[in-house]
């Protein structure tokens, strides 16, 4: 249930209505942001009838939330929800764009990289140190000398760093290095994982699993934000589905059902859900257009020689030729970057 306060209402009769909200057996999560005052009462309590809430002094409105994943859906908060890192918005009109090598190689390939995607428009630097390969076999990342090595390319170019977490073992190393958790597709049910970054103060952007249908993404953000952490991204990356020309299908459906259900920002994966190279600029444009406040792109000055998902990384050329059709196309759709 969400309620809201008349712009009125005193600290006594806000006392009263999470009184007895909590004698009905809710928790109370107060909205973030300017009065009037938004609180959503979520866990297992006994649902009164509504006008016996709205009767209550102090009430201007009280409402079901119809969706499971109260505190992500956009009947609690009606804004779409700002993440912001410094001076960088993500979930504003900006759009953002993260990019960086599927896995950190290195120094020479972070250096490389990160001047070229900075120099197109990315904020962010993306690189997994701790790499979820399908094969025990293949290369598993450098892990905290990677991050090391992507922290301090990052800073001497200005942009913040993401990258991927894959275990709750791993949060008290990564917060050194890290500005955003990326939980990927293959954790988004990783319930301890995501419990645990609910107690984070960095931003996490959930990935959307590879079968996972829109309502289950979104619970796996609520997990997150009903820890306490309710700087929450999600991220389209691709689903699975019976194509074969390319890795994953990218489904725009649910990044316009995700941007109308829910408040918090829509990232867009083209790279993981294209999986060849020149599938990647063509989605990135339509995921923009479609309305994604940002998008997480493969990038590697010499993909022929990378590690880890060569075939389909952008060269930077062609991140900053994309970049460049970002702009016209954010434009188009009353967003910029
Ligand atoms: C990645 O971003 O490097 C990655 C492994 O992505 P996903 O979790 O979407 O497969
Ligand atoms: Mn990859």
């Amino acid at each position: 249930m969400v309620i809201v306060l008349r712009p009125d209402a005193t600290p006594e009769q806000r006392r009263s209505v999470e009184a007895r909200l909590r004698e009905l057996g809710f928790q109370i999560v107060v909205a973030p942001g300017p009065p009037p005052v938004v609180m959503a009462a979520v866990g297992e309590g006994t649902m009164p009838p509504l006008e016996q809430i709205r009767a209550m002094p102090g009430v201007e409105q009280a409402q079901r939330i119809p969706e499971p994943f109260k505190l992500a859906s956009r009947s609690f908060r009606k804004e779409t929800s700002i993440v912001r890192l410094g001076d960088v918005e993500i979930g504003g009109k900006d759009v953002v764009l993260m990019a960086g090598p599927c896995t950190i190689e290195s120094e020479e390939q972070m250096v490389r990289t990160a001047a070229a995607v900075r120099a197109a428009g990315a904020r962010v630097m993306r690189g997994g140190a701790f790499k979820p390969r399908t094969s025990p076999y293949s290369f598993q990342g450098l892990g905290e000398e990677g991050l090391k090595l992507m922290r301090r390319v990052a800073d001497a170019h200005k942009l913040l760093v993401i990258s991927e977490i894959m275990d709750k073992s791993q949060i008290g190393l990564m917060d050194r290095y890290v500005d955003i958790f990326q939980v990927g597709a293959r954790n988004m049910q990783n319930y301890p994982l995501l419990r645990e970054l609910g107690k984070v103060e960095r931003p996490v952007l959930v990935k959307r699993g590879l079968a996972a249908t829109v309502d289950e993404w979104l619970m796996s953000a609520e997990y997150v934000i009903s820890g306490g952490n309710d700087r929450v991204l999600v991220c389209e990356r691709g689903i699975r589905a019976y194509e074969t020309y390319t890795r994953n299908t990218l489904d725009l459906n649910a990044v316009a059902v995700a941007k109308s259900i829910s408040h918090l920002p829509v990232i867009v994966d083209p790279s993981h859900a294209a999986g060849v190279r020149d599938k990647v600029v063509p989605l990135a444009r339509a995921a923009i257009a479609t309305g994604a406040d940002g998008l997480l792109v493969e990038v590697h000055y010499d993909p022929e020689r990378a590690i880890c998902d060569g075939q389909q990384s952008l060269y930077p050329e062609e991140f900053a030729a994309l970049a460049k059709q970002i702009r016209l196309i954010a434009e188009a759709v009353g967003r910029s970057l």
